[in-house]
């Protein structure tokens, strides 16, 4: 077993995410049922460019519970007791399953893990490598000696992988690349998001842009970290740094109330309503 590598697949999600979320943005500005938006998607009177074009206005606004309707269901393997402690410090809008150190013990003195390849680089891998067979016997012993595994497991590392099953609604997927796709993140948990992000756009392609670090142009538009970490930041060649934006415009600019793009005809020939002020 020993050293293991990441692996994200996308299990389960909504036959037609971008429909589901277009159609809640649309059914707080217009007086058609939801069902009826629906039905002239399906029949083609919506294409998916109007719904694309739609959304590329209004998923950067703060209006966010159309983002909320989209669940997409992943398992993930090879990933480090490190890097998963920071992940499930993700809670809102995400739920976790996470294989069990106390019920799940490894066998053969082997246990799957992960080597950082920095670790590779400085020649030291042999050593690091040694530490894990260490380990792996220790853990061993101490089963074969009666301890149980939810405490033989004191001796295995934090470089040990693990496996989750995780839900998350399109929203927390949007803030969680804010954060873990910007180069301030760690390494393993940044390409394991990149990971998500390749799955989401090879299920539905639409909606990949928009998954993007906090930088991205549909997202603040400019990096808000520290002017020391922007310069370290390869991004920084093609975003700006906050410093540089005195009024700090917004990334994407939505149509305000009643605003053009609500006044303006639907793509569909459908219905443009005003939006409410009470929503
Ligand atoms: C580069 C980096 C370094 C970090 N370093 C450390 C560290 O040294 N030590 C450490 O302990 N953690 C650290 N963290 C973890 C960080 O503090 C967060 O706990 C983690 O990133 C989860 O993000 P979140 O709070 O946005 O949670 P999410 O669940 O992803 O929250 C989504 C959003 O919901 C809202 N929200 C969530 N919870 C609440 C709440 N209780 N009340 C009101 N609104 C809420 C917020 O707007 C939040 O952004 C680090 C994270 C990063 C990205």
């Amino acid at each position: 077993m020993a050293e293991v590598f990441p692996t994200v697949k996308l299990l389960d999600y909504p036959k037609d995410p971008l429909a589901v979320i277009y159609v809640a943005y649309r059914t707080c500005y217009s007086s058609l049922p939801p069902h009826v938006i629906r039905r002239r998607i399906e029949e083609g009177k919506i294409s998916r460019e109007a719904m694309l074009e739609f959304l590329e206005r209004w998923l950067p606004t703060g209006h966010g519970s159309p983002k909320q309707q989209v669940n997409f269901t992943f398992g993930l393997s090879g990933m480090s007791r490190i890097t998963s402690h920071q992940f499930v410090r993700h809670h809102v809008g995400i739920v976790f399953d996470q294989q069990s150190q106390r019920y799940v013990e490894f066998k053969g003195a082997d246990f799957p893990y992960i080597i950082p390849s920095t670790w590779v680089k400085a020649g030291m891998v042999d050593r690091y490598v040694t530490l894990m067979a260490q380990a792996a016997q220790l853990y061993q012993d101490a089963l074969a000696a009666g301890i149980p595994g939810e405490d033989a497991r004191y001796v295995l590392p934090h470089s040990a992988a693990t496996n989750i099953q995780f839900t998350v609604n399109f929203e927390e997927i949007l803030h969680i690349a804010d954060q873990r796709l910007c180069t301030r993140a760690q390494w393993e948990i940044r390409h394991f998001w990149a990971k998500v992000r390749g799955e989401v756009g090879k299920a539905v392609p639409e909606l990949k842009k928009f998954i993007q670090p906090k930088c991205g142009q549909y997202r603040l538009g400019y990096c808000d970290e520290t002017l020391g970490d922007y310069q370290k930041c390869p991004l920084s060649r093609i975003r700006p740094h906050k410093s540089m934006i005195p009024n700090r415009p917004p990334a994407a600019k939505p149509p305000d109330a009643g605003g053009e793009e609500l006044n303006s005809p639907a793509p569909d020939g459908m219905e443009s309503a005003s939006r409410p002020d009470s929503v």
